[in-house]
């Protein structure tokens, strides 16, 4: 037996029709750069998010590096970050000249940890990037209190918890702005790169607009610097014929999720994940910790049984950032990396190919 990690095939196969032709009315009609598709994928992810406004980009770093750049953080800023995320949430902080600040995360959510927040503003501060780590939220009251209270923005990274929610509320509108990844693996994936920008700004919304497009104010009028940042028509429009159906997709995540935790709930070598009462997560991933993860591995691969590690490293441990950081620990961050398995995760799983994992992971682990 050898089951997928995440299953985009049967996601596929259920839609074919659907999406071919989807697909095929971008191809008739040779508008791959903007134009309807775009707009209605725009439209419907602001229905969707609940907020104003939302551009659909070419990938979720892009959106990550826009919002910045639409908040004017640049060099001789600082942005706060967890210390542990994929590498694209710091990534897009260096990129615009700024300086990332690494804070370490609440090892049970594995999001970053807001009571070490207030120490880690300066004058310098622009702005916050909480990550919703593996579908869950970040503890956004509290974050977005402290932003107010020092004058920065949020960006909140809804690239793993897209479709999930806090306190009723759809991550993608928790924070000034919000940025997703619709990289094929993450919750809501199109059939290649692509994210998007949201806010209920309208002057950020315009800005970023702008942004998206060069900068550009009217046709050839460049009133300030952006970049080539829009997704493609195609894109959009795989994202059209998804989105629909997924707040199902959520749900089905939610039993999946469930069947893991009945299932291991009596495994004492495995820490499971826990979502907070206040939120609903995407279940991005299904990650448990373990400490003798190598091995773990190792005999869940030999069962046919793939897992991952999102991430090996914290973000401040990457060799690019040596000279930044000089030294710097996080131990929470630190630990996770060392001690963090995904298992497969996807709307379609089977309860016996599920079973099957459980029983290969119970074993493994003795
Ligand atoms: C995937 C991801 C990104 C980057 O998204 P891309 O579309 O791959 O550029 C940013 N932040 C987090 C937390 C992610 O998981």
């Amino acid at each position: 037996m050898q089951i997928p990690f995440i299953d985009l095939k049967t996601q596929y196969e259920n839609m074919k029709e659907e999406m071919d032709q989807a697909i095929h009315e971008v191809l008739d009609s040779s508008q791959f750069i903007l134009g309807p598709a775009v707009t209605q994928c725009e439209t419907s992810l602001e229905e969707y998010v609940g907020v104003k406004h939302a551009w659909a980009v070419a990938s979720g770093t892009d959106a990550l590096m826009m919002a910045l750049m639409a908040l004017e953080v640049g060099p001789g800023d600082e942005v706060i970050v967890p210390g542990f995320s994929f590498f694209a949430t710091a990534e897009a902080v260096s990129l615009v000249g700024a300086t990332p600040v690494f804070v370490d995360i609440d090892p049970v959510t594995y999001n970053i940890n807001t009571d070490l927040l207030e120490s880690a503003f300066t004058e310098k501060t622009k702005a916050i990037i909480p990550v919703g780590l593996y579908g869950q939220p970040s503890d956004m009251d509290a974050i977005n209190t402290l932003a107010q209270k020092h004058g920065v923005a949020v960006v909140e990274d809804a690239a793993q918890s897209f479709g999930s929610s806090y306190k009723g509320k759809k991550s993608g509108g928790l924070g000034t702005i919000g940025c997703t990844s619709f990289f094929p693996a993450k919750p809501l994936g199109c059939y290649g790169d692509g994210g998007a920008v949201f806010t209920d700004d309208d002057q950020l919304a315009e800005v970023l607009r702008q942004i998206r497009m060069h900068g550009e104010v009217e046709r050839y009028s460049h009133g300030r610097l952006g970049i080539n940042g829009r997704m493609d028509s195609i894109q959009c429009a795989v994202i059209n014929v998804k989105l629909p159906k997924f707040n199902q997709e959520v749900e089905q995540r939610q039993v999946v999720a469930k069947r893991y935790l009945q299932g291991l709930a009596d495994v004492s070598e495995l820490v499971l994940p826990v979502v907070s009462d206040d939120c609903v997560s995407a279940w991005a991933q299904f990650t448990v910790r373990v400490s003798n993860r190598p091995q773990v591995q190792e005999r869940l691969k030999e069962k046919g049984v793939p897992t991952a590690v999102h991430y090996p490293s914290p973000m401040y441990k990457q060799p690019v950032y040596k000279d930044l950081v000089q030294g710097l620990e996080l131990p929470e961050c630190e630990k996770a990396s060392q001690q963090v398995m995904s298992l497969p995760m996807h709307p379609f799983l089977q309860e016996e190919t599920q079973d099957y994992i459980i029983s290969a992971l119970k074993e493994a682990v003795r």
